[in-house]
């Protein structure tokens, strides 16, 4: 049996929030937690922008920040660990000595390297790290002889096969010894030997690539929200959090900006089989979300999310049936200036598509109209239903079709090919109203099992 429990950036902010982290993981002892941990709240943006300011030639300022990200952290080692000890002290003189050799040799050469910059952000979690194994009394393992990368810095890609064997050797042991041992996430090195990192938000990304390769059943991240959730909150204050997802499901929810890990960060977890758990660190007996690997949940529909503004094109063209070569012509179209199409739905005469962002369509709208008609529709959103049973379940589309009729006008539909996403284009003017319409439709109130 074993663990993964990583920690963001808000769940480590403070002493108060460190030692609440320090009870879950001596809850877990019993599982043999390797815990990931994140830099304390801002300390990474505090140290890009004392990287930025030194690559600047403003050598004090970036100093100036060093100081602060230190006297932040001496203050936690006061509350947290009662003073900061001889060990402690000289632990943060090494670690201080060299970001600001750092900073100063990035100001003489007025050049930020992203080798530099890896070197220098890595600090935050070494740091967060050391306070949380010294309040523990438990082994601090050193991410970077665990986390194998090339040598990509700032986007470093993982070595999975190094990094099983490093955390069969240095790690398992120490979990075994010690019942707990704490990491640093974001953090790896490449085959000299430097410091890498995996990109900002790779935190989450080094948990999953630790748990597939210690075989844990679980990787739970512990963060400031009970997991998924059925739709944003902020528009639809009755949404609450889902059981249990998908890895499809949670790929696609990401797709449309919801609150979601992104899924490349939890593939390693669960190629691996191991489950992937989204918890509130200061509600640990709150709800949460588990994603795992395979299809799963008895609901038939999971989340909304929309998306936008997108534009929607309405292509028609009489001989579009004969013509065997129009789809070609236009995706030639759409190609060659750079469109990115998003929903497509195609009808005997006609197609239509809906294209992201706020781009500038003359030339294309000008180019097609040489062969077909064009009808322009600006302001327009996605919203998707997104569920892997969507298809399965018998009178879905029609309740999805009957709540949005009092408050939207439905412009184009369509089914994702994985079929696990419903999509509807309405104007952007009713998003709001939509959203809480289908989520009182499908998610509020006894709603028919099928
Ligand atoms: N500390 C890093 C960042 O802020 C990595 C992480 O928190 O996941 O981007
Ligand atoms: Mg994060």
């Amino acid at each position: 049996m074993s663990l993964v429990m990583k920690f963001g950036g808000s769940s480590v902010a403070d002493a108060a929030r460190l030692a609440q982290v320090g009870e879950l993981v001596t809850a877990a002892m019993p599982r043999r937690p390797l815990v990931v941990l994140s830099a304390t709240g801002k300390t990474t943006n505090a140290l890009v922008a004392a990287a930025e300011a030194a690559e600047a030639g403003r050598t004090e300022e970036a100093l100036g920040l060093s100081a602060q990200v230190r006297r932040a952290h001496e203050a936690i080692a006061h509350e947290l660990l009662g003073g900061v000890s001889p060990e402690l002290e000289s632990a943060f003189d090494a670690l201080f000595g060299d970001l600001d050799s750092l900073l100063r040799a990035v100001a003489i050469l007025a050049e930020l390297s992203p080798r530099s910059r890896d070197a220098i952000l890595s600090t935050g979690e070494r740091l967060s790290t050391r306070l949380l194994s010294d309040h523990l009394g438990v082994p601090l393992l050193d991410a970077r002889q665990l986390v194998h990368t090339d040598s990509r810095h700032g986007a470093a890609r993982p070595d999975t096969e190094a990094i099983a064997r490093s955390v069969q050797r240095r790690a398992v042991p120490a979990l075994e010894e010690a019942g707990a041992a704490v990491t640093q996430g974001f953090i790896g090195s490449d085959a000299h030997g430097t410091t890498t990192t995996l990109g900002r938000g790779g935190s989450d990304y080094s948990a999953s690539l630790l748990g597939a390769a210690l075989g844990a059943e679980e990787v739970q991240i512990w963060t400031d929200v009970e997991g998924l959730l059925t739709c944003d909150p902020r528009v639809v204050p009755a949404a609450h959090s889902v059981p249990e997802v998908s890895a499809a499901e949670a790929a696609e929810l990401a797709a449309f900006g919801a609150n979601v890990l992104h899924p490349a960060t939890i593939a390693p977890a669960m190629e691996a089989g191991a489950m992937v758990t989204v918890r509130h660190t200061q509600r640990p007996e709150g709800d949460f979300t588990t994603i795992r690997p395979g299809e799963v949940g008895t609901q038939s529909a999971t989340a909304i999310a929309a998306r936008g503004p997108v534009t929607l094109l309405n292509i028609t063209s009489p001989r579009m049936l004969e013509h065997a070569g129009f789809m070609q012509r236009l995706f030639d179209v759409f190609g060659r200036h750079g469109v990115v199409v998003g929903l497509i739905s195609t009808a005997e005469v006609s197609v239509s598509v809906t294209v992201e962002g706020e781009v500038d369509l003359d030339a294309v709208v000008r180019e097609i109209g040489g062969f077909a008609t064009v009808e322009v529709a600006r302001d327009r959103v996605i919203v998707a239903v997104v569920g892997d049973r969507l298809r399965a379940t018998r009178g879905l589309a029609a309740r999805v079709f009957a709540s949005l009729a009092p408050v939207a006008n439905i412009e184009m539909i369509s089914q994702g090919s994985n079929e696990i996403n419903l999509s509807v284009v309405i104007r952007a003017d009713e998003r709001d109203d939509a959203l809480r319409a289908l989520h009182a439709g499908l998610f509020e109130g006894d709603q028919p099992t099928v």
